[in-house]
């Protein structure tokens, strides 16, 4: 994960970040971006000046040209969220009850990481069923390699947990409109909640197509960038199921907006979990929008208050600020100096 952590002179600090999964170069490109392109700009500001200095940073000329998406989106998502922490650090909050929450008593929590597309069909098979046993009302599998084989585990997952658990399905926009639709013929008789990145990530055109000859609801939203590219899918009736992230968008200031337009489009709302839900559970307590959030809990560790799920259902968060704050021993041994 890339990080920004901003000090101020009353001795608080915010941590944000964001991340690609894919280490170098990527992940030195935006900590230069942070280091050099976004870090200036917040001298001598007050961070709880969050709208503020979110359009600062996001109609900098200097970056106009070269990215209005991509590295430049990702290093101000880390320092959007940052200011955010110190904000609700600085109100003495945990950020749900500084966005107005609770919005909800309780946030379901779905499980995607007994569902990956690698693991074979047992294991696929085991882990559904041990997570059904924890307590999760809802699970979520990878789709994405051949129609047959994918149509083959749906169906033995769905008759391993029953039909009350909620049983969704990802494909990382792997496939083409074809392939989709074959896909959902066979599909819709197990009950699917969501298909999630059926088409590539910016085929408006396709997923309407795609959402107008299958019932099964169409999720996505984890690869886009501005609460314009959310707008056109709306607009396109091209989306069941609005999936934001504070990793991918300029933060959380961003994702704010989209879930305020998802509402009043009356689409729900399922934050995609690139932060590892950190963020993501503060908001899910605040927005009346989002029903329900995703669980993967591959860096809880590294966080003074991880994300926990107990008997299916996030733990609301206690601690001031956003939930992005390191231990000290992850600090010490995950930090790395920009190159
Ligand atoms: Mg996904």
């Amino acid at each position: 994960m890339v990080g920004a952590r901003i000090d101020t002179d009353s001795g608080l600090s915010g941590h944000g970040f964001t991340g690609t999964h894919a280490h170098l170069p990527g992940d030195q490109l935006i900590a230069r971006c942070i280091a050099t392109c976004h870090a200036p700009l917040l001298l001598g500001e007050d961070p709880r000046e969050v709208q503020k200095l979110w359009h600062k940073l996001a109609r900098n000329p200097a970056l106009q040209w070269i990215g209005r998406a991509g590295i430049t989106t990702l290093s101000h998502a880390a320092i959007d969220v940052a200011l955010w922490d110190l904000k609700a650090k600085a109100a003495q909050l945990p950020l749900w009850q500084l966005l107005g929450g609770p919005a909800r008593e309780q946030v379901r929590a779905y499980n995607t990481d007994i569902g990956w597309l690698s693991l074979p069909d047992e294991q696929l098979v085991q882990g559904a069923r041990r997570a059904v046993d924890e307590g999760f009302t809802g699970i979520k599998i990878k789709v994405g390699s051949t129609v047959e084989r994918d149509l083959r585990r749906l169906a033995l997952v769905r008759a391993a947990i029953g039909p009350e658990v909620t049983l969704a399905v990802d494909g990382n926009g792997k496939w083409d409109l074809a392939t989709c639709l074959r896909f959902c013929r066979g599909a819709e008789a197990q009950d699917v909640y969501w298909f999630e990145e059926p088409l590539w990530h910016d085929d408006v055109k396709g997923h309407a197509q795609l959402a107008r000859a299958t019932r099964i609801p169409v999720a996505l939203g984890e690869q886009l960038y501005t609460q314009d590219a959310f707008a056109e899918y709306f607009h396109q009736q091209a989306i069941h199921w609005v999936q934001p992230d504070v990793t991918r968008m300029g933060g959380l200031t961003e994702v704010l907006r989209v879930c305020d337009a998802a509402n009043s489009w009356r689409l729900p709302v399922a934050p995609h979990a690139g932060d590892m839900s950190q963020v993501h559970v503060h908001l899910a307590f605040a927005h009346p929008a989002c029903q329900v959030l995703e669980y993967i809990p591959w860096i809880k560790d590294c966080f003074t208050e991880p994300a926990e799920v107990d008997a299916g259902f996030f733990r609301r968060p206690h601690q001031p600020g956003a939930g992005t704050t390191p231990t000290a021993q992850a600090w010490e041994r995950f930090r790395q100096p920009v190159a």
